[in-house]
């Protein structure tokens, strides 16, 4: 059973102490019409293609080693460790006295009050014991205090321990010994920290003799897309495998098999039913995820398309305006993938039902993680043909859903106005309105308006505009350099 840390948690730790010695060291499928094919010049920015906002994954995340009591257990104590807070799904930012703010990355030394009594990983039935025996159930299980999860390592190609992008540069065998593996990292290892459930005033205190908070900073939990327009492109890929760790073990407490209260192992990677740890009272029907492989005891990713529909003489897109968003708020379509579809029927199905128009030909662009909460948006341009009749009678989703020139899109990114800011944007891709970030938008709304508001550009919608816009989308025929 899952005990987190209630009232009186403060007094709880305070009997391990931070005293303990820290370690020393530590198809692109084209749906061809026979008059188009749609090709995209090449932009790409790595050997990967366009990497996003929230992408780039900076982390080598080890996910061989999350099974690993011994080297978790070490890494933790790493001083080179940083822990990145959540509460209620808000990331910790810190606001230095001089500086801009950043996600705040605590060491262990700062947040070990939290953590609770050793092991933190493969944890007995007892706070402070550990689990007996190569028992599968309690793995890398964390049973008692505030849910975290290993995020992975940070190595630094260019020594300067900065934002450099290096993965993998080194190999680290899950035959090796796990202080071996410790020792050999060179770089910062990663951990998230659920702090909801954690009583207020023990989280204030721990935060305010963080050595951060000491230095002067302001140590403040964010609203996620807020933190959006503050956290910078590297840290963006740190919070979002983060937040959408942390999200799903926040909101699936139960087991999907038999209903009982779950708790996480694999070092936060997977869910374990509570029916069967070692101690629990045997059924005479046992849970069904003791046998087989089931899927729903692992993080889930929920694919999204957002479609941007071209003209076959590229002059011109489609776009559409949700009736929740704000008022003149345009976009790319999108919507969910279904189940017993491939993304090029939902790019079809979604054009159709939303806008009353046949699909031409597709390309696809790149994809994007969205961790609001754990989606994954592939981005697509579709042609079609503007002569047709748009309706958007048949879903009822959108209000409206119109032609733009470039002329008319540029003029809107040329807008200070024009691009929505990400705190402003509405939750256009994840399909839920939230009212409040409408009001802001309304409000500020002036004479000097654009023609029409649009997406950020760190949300698939503002780039695939953007790049349309600028020219770098060709529907020509194939060309040298070209991706596909
Ligand atoms: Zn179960």
């Amino acid at each position: 059973m899952t005990t987190l840390l209630g009232a009186g948690g403060c007094t709880y730790y305070e009997e391990t102490g931070i005293t303990q010695a820290l370690l020393s060291t530590a198809t692109s499928r084209m749906i061809r019409h026979p008059l188009y094919k749609l090709q995209l010049r090449s932009y790409a920015t790595s050997t990967k293609g366009h990497t996003h906002y929230f992408a780039g994954a900076p982390l080598n995340r080890l996910a061989w080693l999350r099974t690993s009591p011994a080297f978790l257990n070490a890494v933790v104590l790493s001083p080179a460790t940083r822990w990145v807070l959540f509460s209620e799904g808000k990331p910790l930012l810190s606001t230095p006295s001089a500086g801009t703010s950043a996600l705040a990355r605590l060491s262990t030394q700062d947040v070990r009050l939290l953590l609770g009594p050793e092991p933190f990983f493969s944890q007995g039935r007892r706070a402070g014991e550990a689990a007996e025996g190569n028992v599968k159930e309690l793995e890398a299980a964390r049973v008692h205090g505030p849910p975290a999860v290993f995020l992975g390592l940070h190595e630094h190609a260019d020594g300067t321990g900065g934002a450099s992008r290096a993965l993998p540069s080194s190999e680290f065998s899950a035959k090796k010994d796990a202080a071996a593996v410790v020792a050999q990292m060179h770089g910062t290892p990663y951990f998230s920290l659920d702090v909801s459930a954690v009583e207020e005033a023990c989280v204030s205190e721990v935060l305010g003799n963080s050595e951060e908070a000491r230095n002067g900073a302001k140590l403040e939990f964010v609203d996620g897309r807020a933190a959006m327009s503050i956290i910078d492109q590297f840290e963006s890929g740190i919070f979002s495998v983060a937040r959408t760790l942390v999200d799903w073990s926040a909101r699936n407490k139960f087991c999907a098999g038999c209903g009982s209260p779950v708790y996480t192992l694999w070092a936060g990677w997977k869910h374990g039913c509570t029916s069967l740890l070692p101690w629990a009272e045997k059924s005479e029907k046992p849970c069904p995820t003791a046998k087989a492989l089931n899927n729903y005891m692992h993080p889930r990713t929920d694919p999204v398309v957002i479609i941007l529909t071209v003209s076959p003489d590229n002059g011109k897109i489609l776009l559409g305006r949700n009736r929740n968003w704000p008022k003149n708020f345009y976009s790319a379509l999108a919507g969910f993938v279904e189940p017993g579809e491939s993304h090029e029927d939902t790019v079809e199905r979604e054009l159709w039902e939303e806008a009353g128009i046949k699909l031409l030909g597709l390309k696809y662009h790149s994809t994007q993680p969205w961790p609001f909460p754990a989606n994954v948006m592939a981005g697509y341009y579709a042609i079609a043909d503007p002569a047709e009749p748009v309706r958007t009678d048949l879903d009822n989703e959108l209000e409206d859903a119109r032609w733009y020139t470039r002329e008319e899109v540029l003029a809107v990114l040329a807008h200070s106005d024009g691009a929505a800011a990400a705190k402003q944007a509405p939750k256009w891709d994840s399909g839920v309105e939230d009212t409040a970030q409408h009001e802001e938008v309304v409000i500020r709304q002036t004479q000097n308006e654009p023609p029409f508001k649009g997406p950020p550009p760190n949300a698939m919608a503002g780039v695939l505009i953007s790049d349309w816009a600028h020219g770098r989308v060709s529907l020509s025929e194939k060309q040298d350099g070209d991706l596909v």
